[in-house]
């Protein structure tokens, strides 16, 4: 049988009859265990789970036929989750061999949310240990391999969420977003990644890693897909406090997007530069205006996200102390360790002021910058990362360059804004490439409007890596 690469044909198929739930767990089971050990997406697969709410998927459709996506709007769909969200029962490892052993009482919300729309839970993806990088290669349980190049990294933090996805693993998997950790992955993988509006999706049952910056997001081959995704995860769940109902209805077809002038500069590799250019024809061809914006702060977003993240991840990693969760200290690795020195630094007295105070004052001046940007324009288009994927091993012993990686993503967590990747081509090696859309708080519909208005006139998430030849 055809894997479907999106809900709304996976939803029609099951409810024609062409292949059943079960069918269709037999047939992503398959290909994980032909491929999976080339990609290393997956830490923990669940084929029972996965046969068991297969076997309810089939019941619901008997029952109620078409009528049955009224009360499950994502009936049938075969999700991973990065393994960062709790899963009860089920071995959580945040991809760190401190919490190996690891089996939560509790799922976190999006997980719940997940369920009760009725998906098909497969497994749990790959990550960097706590989520702590860009390359996938921190994680205690091997780096994943990008499908499109077993050479190269799939993208990090939520590196086998990504592969999962590209690979055709699953239809859609779950990510967390604090620096780019989904955008970078999916731009490196040719799929779709949706980072929402910090506030939007509750982070409660997620492994914490800065918590006032992580995003709870998702991977999908198309924008529609994060689109119904993110309708079931979004809004209040009582757990999180920084929670608020969104209540965006965006009506307009016709936006202003805005190319801020600081996220094209030195640095970034040609051919990221002449295919965000086709991209601005491609969107030209279609109506939609450009205008060259300014956000000079840019340039410190790093340097302020390699503050405020590890002062966050030194407090929320205190937590692990070898009694109440997981193996002691003495399990935490190098990428954690280098974090927790940095942060507890940054935050100790003497330092303090210097440091996280100066950092927090650049991340004000970021907020005050794009709220401005956002009265002259509605969306802002820029590239993901400075290169397509690099190579496995290329940048591990060097953590300032890997830190690099992600210098266009920091803006969108430093400012709480959503933003989404979108595959736009690939490199002449054949690596894919692709495009980040980002608008004002809780406008993520502005986002999905644009993002699906790319993809009905493009083709390339149609485009699948051949897992044979890699
Ligand atoms: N790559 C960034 C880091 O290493 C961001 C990770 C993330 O978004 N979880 O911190």
């Amino acid at each position: 049988m055809k894997l479907p690469i999106s809900i709304s044909q996976l939803q029609s198929d099951l409810i024609d009859g062409k292949y059943s739930a079960v069918d269709l767990v037999d047939a992503y089971l398959l290909r994980i265990t032909n491929f999976d050990k080339k990609i290393n997406s997956f830490i923990t697969l669940v084929q029972n789970r996965a046969y068991a709410d297969a076997k309810r998927v089939d019941k619901i459709i008997r029952l109620k036929g078409e009528n049955a996506l009224k009360e499950y709007p994502l009936l049938g769909v075969v999700v991973g989750h990065k393994d960062l969200f709790l899963t009860q029962g089920i071995r959580t490892t945040a991809g760190a061999k401190v919490l190996d052993s690891y089996v939560p009482s509790y799922s976190a919300t999006v997980v719940k949310r997940l369920e009760n729309a009725g998906t098909i839970l497969i497994g749990k993806l790959n990550c960097d240990a706590w989520a702590h990088g860009s390359s996938g290669e921190n994680s205690d349980y091997g780096p994943t391999h990008n499908p499109w190049s077993k050479d190269h990294v799939a993208g990090g933090s939520s590196s086998g969420s990504s592969a999962a996805v590209a690979s055709l693993f699953c239809t859609v998997s779950t990510g967390t977003d604090t620096c780019g950790s989904i955008r970078l992955p999916a731009n490196f993988t040719g799929i779709v990644g949706f980072k929402p509006t910090y506030g939007s999706v509750s982070r409660y049952g997620a492994v914490a890693m800065a918590s006032s910056l992580d995003s709870m997001g998702h991977f999908a081959k198309t924008v529609n897909d994060t689109r119904k995704v993110y309708q079931v995860t979004k809004d209040i769940d009582g757990f999180d406090a920084t929670i608020v109902s969104s209540k965006n209805n965006t009506k307009k077809d016709k936006f202003t997007v805005g190319i801020p002038k600081e996220f094209t500069g030195e640095g970034i590799d040609p051919e990221v530069v002449n295919n965000l250019e086709q991209v601005f024809k491609t969107f030209e061809s279609l109506g939609i205006k450009f205008k060259e914006v300014s956000l000079p702060s840019t340039k410190y977003g790093i340097s302020a996200y390699y503050i405020i993240q590890p002062a966050e991840v030194s407090s929320n990693l205190g937590r692990y102390d070898g009694i109440r969760f997981g193996k002691d200290r003495s399990f935490f690795s190098q990428e954690a360790k280098r974090r927790i020195m940095l942060g507890t630094y940054v935050l100790s007295s003497g330092y303090y002021d210097a440091y996280y105070l100066q950092a927090m004052k650049v991340r004000s001046k970021i907020i005050h910058e794009l709220e401005t940007v956002f009265e002259e324009v509605d969306v802002l288009i820029a590239p993901v990362s400075p290169t397509s994927a690099f190579k496995l091993g290329e940048k591990v012993d060097d953590p300032l360059t890997m830190y690099l990686s992600d210098i266009y993503a920091a803006t969108a967590n430093l400012g709480g804004i959503p933003g989404i990747a979108i595959p736009s081509g690939f490199t002449k090696k054949g690596l894919p490439l692709g495009f980040q859309l980002m608008g004002p708080r809780f406008c993520e519909n502005t986002l999905f409007n644009l993002g699906e208005l790319y993809q009905e006139n493009t083709h390339y998430h149609t485009t699948l890596p051949d897992l044979t030849k890699i």
